[in-house]
């Protein structure tokens, strides 16, 4: 039987950044990836990653600290987070934005994002960040990668330690000994319509965009061994696509955390639209026929960013997915919304910006406390139509900080690990922009040191 000290599945982020630790202090791997290329949802994300205090804050003049950066994390997931991931997070966030720097990982700007109270949102392109790990693990004679290669069911010795793993391989099953352990980084259930109907039947009518392995296999190897789950019931949606948003042409704008607001079919608001575009998410599924807009002016569109994943709204304008016109009435045409609601409900929101106080939904910030609203009255006037995606799960198998895969009642099952998105815990009930990449970089790496010195915690 093949033999490695450490075998990992998943050639995501957290994947990568496994592999590549581990190499580099000399462990013996063998990474496992189910499709014939790297990437996962990684190579599909916007590419934000949330760290604090770095060279590109200081560069920005934005003065930040990790104290901060836990508060808003804290913040956005209810307070019901698990406390010692996200200290843990705090207390490796910065070492691993260096560490990825170091590593070759490019990040090109920084962005005001859901959730933080300062620009915070570090943008990587995420096939960059991919390629550039894939140069270090060739580099390491003692990484193996192995495509086309999926897991299927993980193997416990007589004492209870997972040592071995089967897996798929040109069509027939394999075993393959993990010696220190096995780390499961195969990110969540995106892409699982049977998981989304048993978990997330809410989400129905959401749109699909995710890594195509992306359908839990991981979590339900993790749970034929005992382990734990978390977060479920926060699952959530990602608002701000376009209705014909895919995994390849996404069209997402967020022009409500530049100004913009967010009206139903009605013509009114129904949320303050700084929180979470998880929550927002929420909220537009619940209004009448689960039809709503973004509708901001040409103060907002002014904002635009280009090659922003989240912000080019002039890349929405050109693929012709906004309506732009020069009067609310002509708008409210468009959307097919009553006029005088709509104007009424610019006029308002307009309105309470020049007293200081939004009367409906007490919007203070553009995002979560950061930025503050600007009126709607410039002409142009614009209107995307928005839906709702489910691009990440989030919620998943139970760990420690020390990355090790927990049972109910938080024992480690020996010889396993984790790190990604399969994980749950950190975000608690809401997630904030650029936490997930952040986790899969921290955890990954943590989960590979645990597993190196066989720590117990
Ligand atoms: C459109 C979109 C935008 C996003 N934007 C952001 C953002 O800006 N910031 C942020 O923080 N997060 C963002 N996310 C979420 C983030 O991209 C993911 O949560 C993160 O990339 C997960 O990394 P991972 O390594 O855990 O999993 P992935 O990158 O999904 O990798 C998992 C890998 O495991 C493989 N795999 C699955 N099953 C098996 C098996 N049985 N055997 C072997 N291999 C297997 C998969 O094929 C895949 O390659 C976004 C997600 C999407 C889809």
């Amino acid at each position: 039987m093949e033999s490695y000290d450490l075998v990992i599945l998943g050639g995501g982020l957290a994947g990568m950044c496994a592999a590549v630790e581990a190499g580099e202090q000399g462990a013996h791997v063998l990474l496992l990836e189910k499709q014939d290329e790297l990437g996962g949802s990684t190579v599909l994300s916007s590419g934000y990653m949330a760290f604090a205090g770095t060279d590109m804050q200081d560069a920005a003049g934005i003065i930040d600290s990790t104290e901060s950066l836990l508060d808003d994390m804290i913040e956005v997931g209810g307070g019901v987070n698990d406390t010692s991931l996200v200290n843990t997070y705090g207390r490796h966030q910065f070492d691993t934005y260096s560490w990825l720097v170091e590593h070759g990982i490019e990040f090109r700007a920084l962005e005001a994002v859901s959730g933080h109270s300062v620009p915070r949102g570090h943008i990587i392109d995420p096939h960059q960040a991919i390629q550039s790990l894939y140069r270090k693990v060739k580099d390491l004679p003692n990484v193996t990668i192995r495509f086309c290669a999926s897991a299927k069911r993980l193997l416990k010795n007589t004492e209870g330690r997972i040592d071995r793993i089967v897996y798929d391989f040109d069509g027939a099953d394999h075993t393959v000994a993990a010696i220190k352990g096995v780390i499961l980084a195969s990110g969540g259930f995106a892409k699982s319509e049977e998981l989304l109907q048993q978990f997330a039947p809410q989400l129905n009518g959401a749109l699909r965009i995710g890594g195509a392995g992306n359908q839990g296999d991981g979590l339900q190897m993790a749970w034929e061994h005992g382990a734990w789950v978390q977060d479920l019931p926060y699952l959530n949606g990602t608002y701000g696509f376009h209705p014909t948003a895919s995994g390849a042409v996404k069209s997402q704008g967020l022009a409500f955390y530049k100004g913009g607001i967010i009206v139903n079919q009605l013509g009114k608001r129904f949320v303050n639209e700084s929180i979470s575009y998880k929550l927002l998410g929420k909220a537009a599924f619940e209004q009448p026929e689960q039809i709503t807009y973004q509708v901001w002016d040409q103060t907002v569109m002014d904002k635009s960013v280009f090659d922003d994943p989240l912000y080019d709204f002039e890349l929405l304008r050109r693929r012709r997915l906004l309506y732009v016109v020069d009067t609310l009435e002509e708008l409210a045409d468009c959307i097919d919304v009553p006029p005088e609601v709509l104007e009424d409900t610019i006029s308002r929101y307009n309105q309470g910006i020049q007293n200081g106080e939004d009367p409906d939904f007490g919007r203070k910030s553009l995002t979560h406390n950061y930025g503050k609203p600007t009126p709607i009255e410039k002409a142009p006037f614009y209107a995307f139509e928005s839906t709702v995606a489910m691009l990440a799960t989030y919620a998943g198998i139970a760990v420690n900080a020390a990355g090790q895969v927990v049972n109910p009642y938080a024992e480690p099952i020996p010889g396993l690990y984790a790190a990604g998105e399969i994980t749950g815990g950190f975000h608690g009930a809401g997630y904030m922009t650029g936490s997930s990449l952040g986790k899969a970089a921290v955890f990954g790496r943590i989960a590979v040191q645990t597993a190196i010195a066989e720590i117990k915690v």
